[in-house]
């Protein structure tokens, strides 16, 4: 069993001021794997102060010099991807092949944004197109400052270098503060630090809970920005905060997405789309797509092909390159979701596949994969995040209902269409309210391509060159013709 009774501060391991004990389970074992030493507002305190003496110099760098490090940081996650894709799986209970998708996300998004930080040299200065005679603007990005990034436990590799990469990239200075229930994969992003030389007080680490570390750091006045992923709840508590202080969130929240497949779809591919899209990390992603909107005419076949690839799933060790689904994170995750599926029960759902279906293993957080059909959009199944492995369906009669029944959220994160026409496809991904919309593909995630969310599913977008701006502030400098570049 590991101990983690240190934070990084400044590039060190110091003793965490907090005294309160948190544990770290491996969801499949079900045994404790690393006690953590809660950080306390002091530790917030230590890492702020680090980060915002290192800023000055930082900041100062090129976007090429910030860039070697963002490759060094993508160099070694490469260099440890096999330890990192065992450690993802034991902390998180994702299998195998899932944690290696995760390390590979990570490892694109600290190159592409290095990438970005050489080409922000060639941005900076340029001059602005006006209107009026005699008069020069040229325009800058200066890096926000110090920021505050706080990471939930579904994909702590992934969530976290969609922040820092881009933080650092841009010039800024960091806080990162990992899930209380993954610390163990981001830990090794300090350990990296040290390996690479980062500047010191460029990236510290406070790990903890959200009472002892996360409200201090959202809260503190030496943070520029907070960027936060996690849940509305939290997330609104987040953005208080920030307003306190007039200063930036950016907010990745919740979902509740829409798969839409039309009567023209092949029942069978689409069936394969569908269960990646909500039985992958055994549902807890952002991004799940749980509502599903089929046309009536092919709802039958949909179903049947469901239900078959659904038998075949194999749940077990998330260590074993057999398993298809392995248990949730958490046993706090799994009792959530079983008090959907009591939910359920009262409300008298249809199940095309619930637990009366199949056998659990008998050790780890698993709950069996469940397809409710016919669901009423009054359900709280239909309408609320589940963050598990259960998908809801719907039939609808043609394309207007399809579209209608999937904006009728309170989110706006991504959606999926299914529809042998290539043209209607993206007629109806037009017409959706969300950030990413998958056209007949599974979901594909690329660090060019923004993420964020419409409506109550967050503000703001991470990667692409939205990722950036994020961290950056606009600047103009404006002048007479001929006041020049200092250069
Ligand atoms: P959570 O909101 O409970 O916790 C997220 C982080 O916030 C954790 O590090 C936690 O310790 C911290 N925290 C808790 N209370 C805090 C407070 N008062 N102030 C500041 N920080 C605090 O979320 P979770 O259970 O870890 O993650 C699941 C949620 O994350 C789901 O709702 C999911 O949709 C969302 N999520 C969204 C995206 C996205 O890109 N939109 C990606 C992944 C997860």
């Amino acid at each position: 069993m590991q101990r983690l009774d240190q934070q990084f501060i400044n590039n060190h391991w110091v003793a965490s001021r907090g005294e309160r004990r948190l544990t770290v389970t491996n969801p499949y074992t079900e045994t404790v794997i690393a006690e953590v030493t809660a950080g306390d507002p002091a530790d917030v305190e230590a890492a702020v102060a680090a980060a915002r003496r290192a800023l000055p110099a930082w900041q100062v760098l090129s976007g090429a010099q910030r860039a070697t490090y963002l490759e060094g940081f993508a160099d070694a996650l490469t260099r440890r991807r096999d330890e990192l894709v065992r450690l993802s799986s034991t902390n998180n209970g994702k299998v195998l092949a899932e944690a290696g998708i995760d390390l590979d996300d990570a490892i694109a998004c600290y190159r592409y944004y290095a990438g970005l930080a050489r080409a922000l040299d060639a941005r900076q200065g340029r001059p602005v197109a006006l209107e009026m005679e005699g008069v020069e603007a040229r325009c800058y990005h200066d890096p926000v400052g110090v920021v505050g990034l706080i990471t939930p436990w579904n994909f702590p590799l992934v969530t976290s270098a969609w922040k820092l990469a881009p933080a650092l990239a841009a010039g800024c200075t960091a806080v990162l503060k990992p899930s209380e229930v993954t610390p163990l994969p981001e830990r090794t992003l300090a350990e990296i630090a040290q390996e690479i030389d980062l500047p010191a007080g460029v990236l510290n680490l406070v790990f903890g809970d959200g009472e002892g570390v996360g409200a201090p750091l959202a809260r503190h006045p030496g943070i520029d920005k907070v960027s936060f992923t996690g849940s509305n709840r939290v997330g609104e508590a987040v953005m208080r905060a920030a307003a306190e202080r007039t200063v930036g969130v950016s907010l990745e929240l919740g979902g509740k997405s829409p798969i839409i497949v039309m009567e023209d779809a092949d029942p069978d591919q689409a069936a394969d789309w569908v269960m990646a899209g909500i039985y992958f990390n055994a549902g807890q992603i952002c991004s799940a797509t749980s509502r599903l909107i089929v046309h009536e005419a092919v709802a039958e076949p949909l179903y049947a092909a469901l239900a078959k690839r659904i038998d075949a799933l194999v749940l077990g060790d998330p260590l074993d390159e057999s398993s298809d689904m392995g248990p949730l994170t958490s046993a706090r995750q799994r009792e959530n979701v079983l008090n959907y599926l009591a939910v359920a029960e009262r409300e008298g759902l249809v199940a095309v596949r619930d637990a009366r279906h199949r056998e659990l293993p008998g050790q780890g957080y698993f709950v069996a994969p469940t397809l409710y059909r016919d669901v009423p959009i009054e359900s709280r199944l239909w309408r609320e995040e589940i963050f598990g492995p259960v998908l809801c369906a719907r039939s609808v009669a043609n394309e207007e209902e399809a579209v209608a029944l999937a904006n009728d959220s309170e989110f706006g994160l991504a959606a999926t269409v299914i529809s042998d026409d290539p043209r209607r496809a993206s007629r109806i991904g037009r017409q959706l309210q969300a950030g990413s919309i998958w056209l007949n593909s599974e979901q594909l995630v690329l660090p060019q391509t923004g993420w964020g969310g419409f409506k109550r599913s967050g503000i703001g977008r991470e990667l692409g060159p939205w990722g950036l701006s994020a961290y950056l502030e606009v600047k103009h400098l404006i002048g007479p013709t001929g006041s020049g570049d200092e250069t």
